[in-house]
């Protein structure tokens, strides 16, 4: 067994939280930096005393400094779903909202040209950043390299995409097994409560200058900072259920789609939702009846982002659903009104008590809630036929 040495930095520790943290549930998380103490280099334990002020933070799954969040998602193989694309997308716009989503659609081997042309000009005019890759040929990796490099990314998608397949053939002798979590249960198999950060070696797609490049180091950059950005970390993420995506304000939704924003500043109504409105001017636009706009000066037309159905199909789903959940989040809280008790015996000390809601009920209320929206099969994130 290697053992490291006191002068070397690079070496794994198997380390315990400090008492004092446990007792004040500090928890550390995946990609937290932290202080050590006690470090006892043959055993090769330490002791974790304090965590550093995090750059940034997302619940789920718990992980702390990330930069950037990978959509991985495969284009056959499962068959690209553009409505499992678009709730990975906004999904990871209101929970990550520091950064935009990169797009990696990968097993491109198993699509032709054409195929690949029209997905790209769905999504790269709206301002994603999409990558076309395959774990199979090698296609796009290099591509893939440069934009991990000097980050700590986080890689989401469904299972079965390829997300592990991408990440060995990227850094060999990774050797993340690969179909590991492909059984027959569809979604329940989504149980993974922690993610794990992968150290990645880039070597192979770009020599260390041109990570360091790539990270956007310039000349006038220590050579600390210079050799930091060559390490690439990767964090493989449990996917999702359906539920986890659900979003409860209609009016999120609508803005997280930036064509719909783009085209809704002319809607007749400042609130429209654009499903059935009057003057509604996404409508207008998908029944290729949009009104000539008056151009900014200089400007010979209105410019506007494509709206593409597909799209739009998923806005009407995703905004249907959270008006599901809003409306029996109403259903919820006015039975709770009906449950104000009057007590008191005789008739004059009459009161009325409501009662309050513990912290156990509220978690039973959400879980009512979620129980009343039908169909959650219909969703699978696998299963779903392609639109
Ligand atoms: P994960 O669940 O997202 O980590 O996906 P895996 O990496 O386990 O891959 C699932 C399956 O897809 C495996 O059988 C891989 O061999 C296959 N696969 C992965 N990438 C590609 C690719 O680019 N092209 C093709 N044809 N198959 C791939
Ligand atoms: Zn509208």
């Amino acid at each position: 067994m290697h053992l490291p040495q006191e002068d070397e930095v690079d070496f794994v520790l198997f380390c315990q939280a400090r008492g004092r943290l446990k007792k004040e549930k500090v928890a550390i998380l995946t990609g937290d930096r932290v202080e050590l103490s006690e470090l006892n280099y043959p055993e090769r334990t330490a002791v974790i005393v304090q965590h550093q002020e995090r750059k940034t933070f997302i619940d789920r799954p718990p992980l702390a400094n990330i930069d950037q969040v990978v959509i991985v998602q495969a284009v056959r193989q499962p068959d690209f779903n553009p409505l499992w694309m678009d709730r990975y997308l906004v999904h990871f716009q209101l929970s990550v909202p520091f950064t935009t989503p990169i797009i990696c659609l990968n097993k491109c081997d198993l699509e032709d040209e054409s195929g690949l042309l029209r997905l790209r000009s769905i999504y790269e005019p709206l301002g994603y950043f999409v990558i076309f890759a395959s774990a199979t040929t090698g296609v796009g990796l290099e591509e893939l390299a440069r934009c991990l490099a000097g980050k700590v990314s986080m890689f989401s998608g469904p299972s079965g995409v390829g997300k592990s397949s991408l990440l060995n053939r990227l850094s060999p002798g990774l050797d993340i097994k690969v179909g590991r979590m492909e059984n027959s249960f569809g979604v329940g198999r989504h149980t993974t409560t922690y993610s794990e950060l992968y150290r990645l070696n880039l070597d192979s797609y770009l020599p260390p200058a041109a990570a360091v490049d790539a990270a956007g180091a310039k000349g006038d950059q220590s050579l600390e900072v210079a050799q930091e950005r060559q390490f690439s970390w990767v964090a493989d993420t449990p996917g999702f259920n359906v539920m986890e995506f659900m979003q409860s304000d209609p009016r999120e939704v609508a803005r997280q789609f930036p064509e719909i924003c783009d085209l809704g500043q002319y809607c007749k109504f400042a609130d429209c939702l654009h499903l059935v409105e009057a003057g509604c001017a996404v409508l207008a636009s998908l029944e290729g009846e949009m009104p000539e706009l008056e151009a900014a000066e200089g400007e010979d037309t209105v410019e506007f982002m494509p709206l593409v159905e597909s799209r739009y199909v998923s806005y009407c789903t995703m905004v249907a659903e959270a008006q599901e959940m809003e409306a029996a989040a109403k259903t919820v809280s006015s039975k709770k009104e009906s449950n104000v008790k009057t007590v008191g015996s005789d008739n004059k000390a009459k009161a009325k008590v409501i009662p309050r809601l513990a912290g156990k009920y509220r978690a039973a209320a959400r879980n009512t809630e979620k129980q009343r929206i039908p169909r959650v099969e219909d969703f699978d994130d696998v299963g779903e036929a392609e639109t």
